[in-house]
């Protein structure tokens, strides 16, 4: 028997952003514990925005588990806010309203600033760098800073220690800016993932003494006017097992128009100020327009560059949800409309 360190996590009841919270647990198991040996677990929901203080319990139910290497017999145990019924749902649980399909993949590419001291990491005391450019998956201390790879390299390591399927890391557009891409199959599996894998960054970086800035939109001059600075994203590829096998122009063209029925359902779930982010600019199209295209960077969704000539057929791309945005939120809403549209 040995004694683990379970870390149990969650999404508190903030808005419009909700935050990650944790705290341990120490257990004994003989091995490595399985999800369906993980103990329901509670907390005070007064102190997250999930309770009023004279009924303040919610529950934890674990919903997903991973070694974690930082840590001596460490587990991360992704869990869902449930009421005190152990039952139903707690409103700010948002993985519950994804429907269940293991046959819907997700990629999500999230993008985020590192800050320090109220402003991205490499930015002078006073003003700006110079402009964009050479730091888009750029070289060099005048590019990237002194600790900004280490820290990804660590995040690398950390997540695939974990088994979360980590496919990649870059520089991005602007100076402090990164980006890291997930990949799962099951219509929950890559939102999970996302957010250990967030809770992982944030969490390393705490020794740096940096925060992980998520807001879409965080380089604003006075009066939150955008400045010539890239927003970030959180890029979400999907694929349904008809948009893999089957495709088709026909069924493809009734999907967007159900996508673009849909503007607002969509947009209310891609992350908070993203008005600042979809403005045309900066490879995105405006908040209020729907369009897709062809390898179209500035369109709402794009269709990787052989999708066409595998006749309608792989993944599609939805660039608006920003780096802000809740995966689950994100997930349920494109499975949600995908399954809106008859596939005869
Ligand atoms: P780009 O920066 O050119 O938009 P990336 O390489 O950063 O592209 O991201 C592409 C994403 O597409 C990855 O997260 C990958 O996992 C995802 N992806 C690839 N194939 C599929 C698929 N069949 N279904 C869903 N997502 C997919
Ligand atoms: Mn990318
Ligand atoms: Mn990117
Ligand atoms: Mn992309």
């Amino acid at each position: 028997m040995a004694k683990y360190k379970l870390e149990y996590i969650w999404l508190d009841g903030y808005k419009p952003l909700a935050s990650l919270r944790s705290k341990t647990q120490i257990k004994e198991f003989a091995s490595f514990p399985k999800l369906a040996e993980l103990p329901i677990w509670g907390f005070d929901g007064s102190s997250t925005q999930q309770a009023e203080g004279k009924s303040s319990d919610c529950k934890l139910h674990p919903v997903a588990v991973y070694p974690d290497s930082t840590r001596k017999n460490g587990v991360l145990v992704m869990c869902e806010v449930m009421m005190p019924d152990d039952k139903t749902p707690h409103p700010s649980n948002s993985r519950a309203t994804i429907p269940d399909d293991p046959d819907t993949w997700f990629g999500f590419e999230q993008e985020y600033f590192f800050f320090k001291d109220g402003a991205p990491l490499g930015f002078p005391k006073n003003g700006y760098p110079a402009p964009q450019g050479p730091y888009y998956t750029g070289v060099g201390y005048q590019n990237v800073g002194c600790v900004a790879r280490e820290i990804v390299e660590k995040h690398i390591d950390i997540c695939l220690d974990a088994g979360i399927n980590l496919e990649g890391i870059n520089a991005e557009v602007a100076k402090g800016q990164w980006e890291f891409q997930i990949f799962g199959k099951g219509s929950k599996n890559a939102a999970d993932q996302m957010w250990v894998a967030r809770y992982i960054l944030a969490r390393l970086c705490e020794g740096y003494g940096i925060d992980i800035e998520w807001r879409c939109k965080p380089i604003l001059a006075p009066f939150q006017q955008p400045l010539d600075w890239n927003g970030s994203g959180m890029h979400s590829n999907f694929s349904t097992k008809f948009l893999r096998e089957k495709g088709g122009k026909a069924y493809f063209e009734k999907l967007m128009a159900a996508f673009e029925k849909n503007i607002d359902e969509h947009i209310a779930v891609y992350g908070p100020e993203n008005h600042l982010r979809l403005t045309g600019l900066h490879e995105t199209q405006s908040i209020d327009k729907f369009s897709y295209g062809l390898s179209d960077r500035g369109a709402s969704i794009r269709m990787p560059v052989n999708f066409i000539a595998n006749g309608y057929k792989g993944y599609l791309e939805d660039r608006r949800p920003n780096s802000a945005a809740d995966p689950y939120l994100v997930a349920g809403r494109i499975v949600k409309t995908c399954q809106s549209v008859p596939t005869k």
